[in-house]
């Protein structure tokens, strides 16, 4: 994988594991040559996560519409820093240069672009691993509404296991790295 698309808080939090995590995750991205991609902001999780990566010496590509470069703070020191018109194209280009994507704590936003990724996934229209680092056991009521979601037969469980969980960086980059995709169709 040579870029990863990070989807994050805009806010820190409140506790000090999700910057830390975040911090871990960037270590390994630079250590691995990875890039990261992200919304571009100088805020929050986002903001901590572009720092340790480019204090590391890796690669960071930030991808924000107009209409939010005040609002969220473009981060100035950015490898790369692109401007586009609207949440959708910012949306679209952060996927299309992204090998896969991971899903750091985050609020609404964060989880509207990992559901976005992975209901693509069980739609087909790309074959790209989607990771949750659950730090702090952020994700853990999730985990347990997909579960439920595929009990009450409204997702498949292939659909359900499309969501990598894990609580060490390392651990889901590894299982990102391995991820064999398998196509099981929405409707059939
Ligand atoms: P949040 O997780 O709400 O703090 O937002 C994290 C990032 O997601 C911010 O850069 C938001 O601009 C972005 N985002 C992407 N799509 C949306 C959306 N539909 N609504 C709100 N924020 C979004």
């Amino acid at each position: 994988m040579k870029r990863i698309c990070v989807y994050c808080g805009s806010s820190p939090g409140n506790a000090p594991e999700y910057a830390e995590g975040a911090k871990e995750l960037a270590k390994l991205l630079a250590e691995q040559d990875i890039a990261l991609v992200y919304g571009g902001a100088s805020i929050g999780i986002m903001g901590e996560i572009a720092d340790a990566v480019l204090a590391a010496g890796g690669e960071v590509i930030g991808v924000m519409p107009k209409s939010l470069a005040d609002k969220e703070i473009a981060h100035k020191g950015l490898s790369e820093l692109i401007i586009v018109e609207s949440m959708h194209e910012r949306k679209s280009m952060m996927a299309e240069l992204a090998d896969g994507f991971i899903a750091l704590p985050g609020g609404l936003g964060t989880l509207e672009e990992l559901f976005e990724m992975l209901t693509w996934a069980q739609l087909g229209f790309h074959q790209k691993p989607c990771g949750a680092l659950n730090i702090n056991a952020y994700y853990q009521k999730l985990v347990e509404f997909l579960q439920h979601t595929a009990e009450e037969g409204f997702v498949k469980p292939q659909h359900q296991e499309l969501l990598l969980v894990e609580e060490q960086p390392k651990t889901l980059l590894q299982l990102m790295q391995n991820y064999k995709p398998r196509i099981i169709d929405k409707i059939l």
